[in-house]
């Protein structure tokens, strides 16, 4: 049953996201950048830094936090041959017939809806940037989780900007008069904290 007094703070559980991304050699600008050719040639005036804002909102869900806190775990544990037999062999040679990466990483998208849930899929296939590098970096680490949660990050973030465009579009405005900062609307709720 769950336990309220074991809660964890909001604060750790993203920051522990954000060091467990970094300490796999992935930045939010590696992610960034697979969101800006993703979503350029829809959105007039679009920058890096608009998609690294988005990034950095959608990171802010636990739904997504915690599939990259698992997924990590267990590339890591498989990493360090910790896993008991046959799941290690399966996590360290990235099994193609395994699924619970993708699946993992799947489930974390649904709140980005049907947008973000295509572009897993076009991600998936395509290996865009530095999801390519992690699937061609076997043999250096285990990132069977990684690279789809990594293409989960982007989708949602794509998606992000997506939904965002539309919004400005019937205000009659593009990317180009929203300053990075901007691009995250949900938190100049009141009480809404970055
Ligand atoms: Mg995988």
């Amino acid at each position: 049953m769950f336990d309220k007094s074991k809660i964890v703070h909001s604060n750790v559980v993203a920051e522990a996201t954000k060091q467990a991304l970094i300490r796999r050699g992935v930045t939010l600008e590696d992610i960034a950048e697979i969101v800006y050719e993703l979503q350029i040639p829809y959105n007039e005036g679009l920058e890096m830094s608009h998609c690294l804002e988005s990034v950095k909102g959608v990171l802010r869900k636990r739904e997504l936090q915690h599939a990259i806190l698992v997924g990590i775990e267990l590339d890591e544990l498989a990493e360090q041959g910790k896993l008991s037999q046959p799941l290690q062999q399966i996590v360290e040679s990235d099994e193609g017939l395994f699924g619970v990466d993708e699946t993992i990483a799947l489930g974390s998208v649904f709140t980005y809806g049907s947008i973000a849930v295509t572009t897993f899929g076009h991600l998936d296939k395509n290996k865009t940037g530095i999801i390519n590098e992690l699937d061609t970096k076997k043999g250096r680490g285990v990132h069977t989780f990684l690279d789809d949660l990594v293409a989960s990050v982007a989708a949602s973030a794509a998606a992000r900007i997506a939904h965002r465009s539309r919004d400005l579009e019937e205000s009659g405005e593009t990317f180009e008069d929203v300053l990075p900062g901007d691009t995250m609307p949900e938190t100049k709720i009141k009480g809404a904290k970055i």
